[in-house]
């Protein structure tokens, strides 16, 4: 803990022996009732309601007895945080204040600071402003979720983009942030996506029943020389209707999207897997005169509903971390 709420840690800003610089706005203004002094030297004119509503550390702190200081000085708190997490702390601590987070290691940085502090509500901005680093570095921000125990939406933001990894163990191993989660912690992120791939394969490929079979080439064609789905007979689509799919759409494109799901299951994915097998069914359904001129299209639009249902499966999927 760096503040030091004691008599000794609180000194005359005029007996401060090393050179100092001031802060910028707002934390330079002459309404300030404290000083709180970075390592680095930098001093923060604070007001000392802002900081207690925020924090009860800093409440704590300030029902202890006001040292005695020269009429005109403010009390010094030192701190060990630096002038540039100091600054992010406080401004998390002032009304309408932004703060801006540019990369996931100030991310960290800062919630460390906000969990000494036991800053709930910066806590719970800065998980939310986490939430955009996802995307870009899923693992990381999962590690950093499940480390500092944030809210289940960082955390399962952070896993539905992990979804879409192939993360070989090599690659695993080089992430920093897995060094500060307990292997339960590991082993949750795995199971999830297991879950998550179990789901999809029983409610979108298992289940026709959320298809409409009035609307799609496959569902409508009746040429008797385009091939239909044989294997397992009549499949139930929407409104309990029975209809034998044309091959090209269930056993080409289905099945190629069902195993294709299965190591990274998200709607994500498919755009990856649409772009390497969707020419080989369309080649099939050129063949027949009623697809033919209607499957890109409908192909295309499918997937839009496809990825939106898988989608849907996975945010029904409980994230159930074991810290
Ligand atoms: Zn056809």
């Amino acid at each position: 803990m760096s503040l030091q709420p004691d008599s000794t840690s609180t000194v005359d800003a005029a007996q401060t022996v090393p050179p100092t610089t001031d802060a910028p706005a707002p934390f330079n203004k002459p309404t300030a009732d404290l000083i709180l002094r970075s390592s680095d030297g930098m001093n923060f004119r604070v007001r000392k309601a802002f900081l207690a509503e925020a924090s009860p550390v800093f409440e704590d702190m300030f029902t202890l007895p006001a040292p005695q200081n020269p009429a005109g000085s403010l009390p010094v708190v030192p701190m060990t945080e630096d002038s540039r997490t100091l600054e992010g702390l406080l401004r998390l601590c002032y009304p309408a204040s932004e703060m801006p987070l540019r990369t996931l290691d100030q991310a960290v940085t800062l919630l460390d600071a906000a969990k000494k502090y036991a800053m709930d509500s910066a806590l719970n901005f800065l998980g939310e402003r986490l939430v955009s680093f996802a995307e870009r570095s899923p693992i990381q921000v999962y590690a950093i979720a499940v480390r500092h125990q944030l809210p289940d939406k960082v955390i399962k933001a952070a896993l539905n983009a992990c979804l879409n990894l192939i993360a070989p163990t090599a690659k695993l191993k080089r992430v920093v942030d897995f060094q500060h989660i307990s292997a339960s912690a590991y082993l949750s992120f795995l199971d999830y996506r297991d879950r998550c791939a179990v789901a999809i394969d029983v409610s979108v490929f298992g289940d026709s029943t959320w298809i409409d079979s009035n609307r799609w080439c496959w569902l409508t064609c009746t040429n008797d020389l385009c091939q239909v789905h044989v294997t397992h007979g009549p499949v139930t689509f929407k409104d309990n209707i029975y209809k034998s799919p044309r091959a090209w759409w269930f056993q080409l494109h289905m099945s190629c999207c069902r195993n294709g799901l299965r190591s990274r299951p998200c709607g994500k994915a498919l755009e990856l897997i649409f772009f390497n097998y969707a020419a080989a069914a369309l080649s099939e359904a050129a063949k027949c005169s009623h697809c033919g001129p209607r499957s890109v299209a409908d192909l295309e639009e499918f997937m839009v509903i496809l990825v939106a249902k898988i989608d849907d499966v996975v945010a029904q999927v409980e994230t159930d971390i074991v810290w």
